[in-house]
């Protein structure tokens, strides 16, 4: 595996293993970078800040809209590999490469936005304010989304003039290290994106406690962003976190149930069931609850599970055996405990292909009680559990009860049903009839312990400028 000029972190010898988690073969190896690896990596990025700054919005945009072409031209490739280190079937792999050179245009399209203001104030003289960029600018990524949520960090980070350094999880690099050389064989100037691979608390901390960042963006684990916010906040670098959430969807008694069945399988088993706003909770009416279930069950018990580099496959393995072990602890407990209703899959499937990858079997659990842990953690993998709601209010209720407050849907046909429940329910984004998509028009991020800050939209290049007011008396 090359490592571009653009991979700063090539300083120790220790090396990362990168593994296909369908296979358990050898995709790529990448050094363990740790303080130093981060420190040449932050001053590369600071040289080069200067001159990137100097340069007009559009033209960075312009850049970034080049890389974005560059990267639909090697698809096939990216995909492949995306799939290979991570494990998602291939036309989800697709999808989120496209989802990344849609993200890099979307920030192409309004690189014009970014301007100061200017006020002429009679006491005062004339006044302006300049926007101006805060930096060499940190991005945390996870492995569930390694494409797009690094394309949600880096480009607005761009655009608005500063330069990024990456630190990648350490077992889904590869393609981050490869879309970063793309970007700038593309026309991105050398030394303005820099990755940096290495383990969490090695590189990730060694980044988060830099006191020269001008931003830190996170994605991740809850527990894991809290001590990156106290890192950073001893440096006084403001933070970005995007943090774990247990979505909830809410199925009304008048809802379209064949429509929301798909929309829980595909929002619950997509990515295996590994995405931050995947479906973690169903409440459903209790009047349309056996009817529901049986739909949802039928539709779960149809998926392929297998190597998501083979056709027909609808759901791969789990990423890495942590997050494996996680799943198969908790359902272990509550099983053992005798909590619940076990409706469809509840474990490793049956067969000798499956004894090298990290699969788990599509998973529908009803009837349990309040304090089940499957209920009360965040569920990061293909299980999902089957609640019954009294009314409305008692779904709104359900939902609410949570530390986390990422998303959540609602499937219903009455518009009013859907304007109380939108107000009601405590999220950073709340669907209606649909679940999982998230265009970067808008923004995005969670209330309460999903995290602080917002991602893409209208705000999306603030984190990334600070404002100068100049006052001109004449
Ligand atoms: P994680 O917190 O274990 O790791 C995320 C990143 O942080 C990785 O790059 C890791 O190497 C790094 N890291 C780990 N320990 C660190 C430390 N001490 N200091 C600095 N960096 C450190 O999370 P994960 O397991 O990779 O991802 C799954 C979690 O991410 C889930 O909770 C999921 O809900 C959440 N997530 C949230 C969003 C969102 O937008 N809100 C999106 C995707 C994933």
């Amino acid at each position: 595996m090359r490592e571009g000029d653009i991979h700063g972190g090539t300083v120790s010898g220790e090396t990362i293993r990168v593994v296909n988690p369908a296979t358990g073969g050898l995709v790529g190896e990448v050094s363990a970078g740790g303080k130093d690896a981060v420190a040449a990596a932050v001053e590369t990025a600071e040289a080069a800040q200067a001159g990137w700054a100097k340069r007009d919005p559009r033209e960075r945009g312009k850049i970034l809209g080049a890389g974005a072409q560059a990267i639909r031209a090697h698809l096939d490739a990216l995909s492949a590999l995306l799939t290979a280190e991570q494990g998602k079937p291939l036309h989800e792999a697709r999808n989120e490469i496209q989802g990344c050179a849609n993200v890099l245009e979307y920030y192409h399209s309004v690189s014009g936005s970014i301007r100061g203001e200017c006020m002429p104030l009679s006491s005062y003289g004339l006044a302006y304010v300049l926007k101006e960029p805060v930096g060499v600018c940190g991005a945390i990524i996870p492995w569930n989304m390694p494409v797009l949520i690094y394309a949600w960090k880096v480009c607005p980070a761009l655009v608005a003039g500063n330069s990024v350094v990456v630190k990648p999880a350490s077992s889904t690099p590869l393609t981050t290290i490869r879309i970063a050389e793309i970007m700038e064989a593309a026309g991105l100037p050398h030394g303005v994106l820099q990755v940096v691979t290495g383990y969490g608390d090695a590189a990730g901390a060694a980044l988060a406690a830099t006191p020269s960042l001008g931003h830190l963006s996170f994605t991740g684990d809850t527990k894991t962003g809290g001590g990156i916010s106290q890192a950073a906040g001893r440096n006084s670098v403001p933070v970005t976190l995007e943090l774990g959430g247990s979505d909830a969807m809410i199925v009304c008694r008048d809802a379209d149930l064949h429509a929301a069945a798909a929309g829980a399988v595909a929002g619950r088993f997509y990515n295996c069931g590994q995405t931050c706003t995947a479906v973690k909770r169903v409440i459903v009416d209790a009047s349309v609850k056996e009817q529901f279930t049986r739909i949802l069950c039928e539709k779960a018990a149809g998926i392929t599970v297998g190597d998501g580099s083979r056709p027909g496959v609808g759901m791969g393995p789990m990423n890495n055996a942590q997050a494996r072990d996680g799943i198969c602890g908790m359902m272990d407990t509550c099983l053992s405990a005798g909590e619940g209703t076990l409706l469809c899959g509840g474990g490793i499937p049956d067969g000798a292909h499956y004894e090298k990858g990290l699969f788990y079997a599509p998973t529908v659990v009803a009837d349990l009680p309040d304090d089940s842990l499957l209920l009360n953690s965040e569920v990061f993998g293909p299980v999902l559990p089957v609640i019954s709601s009294d009314s409305l209010d008692d779904a709104i209720r359900i939902a609410n009860s949570t530390r986390y407050g990422l998303g959540a849907s609602v499937w219903t046909n009455d518009i009013k049903t859907a304007m109380i429940s939108s107000s009601q329910i405590d999220a950073g984004v709340v669907w209606v009839n649909q679940h999982l998509k998230l265009p970067p028009d808008v923004p995005f991020g969670g209330m309460k312990a999903s995290g602080t800050g917002r991602e893409n939209g209208s705000g999306a290049f603030e984190p990334y400028l600070r404002s100068k007011t100049v006052l001109v008396k004449s």
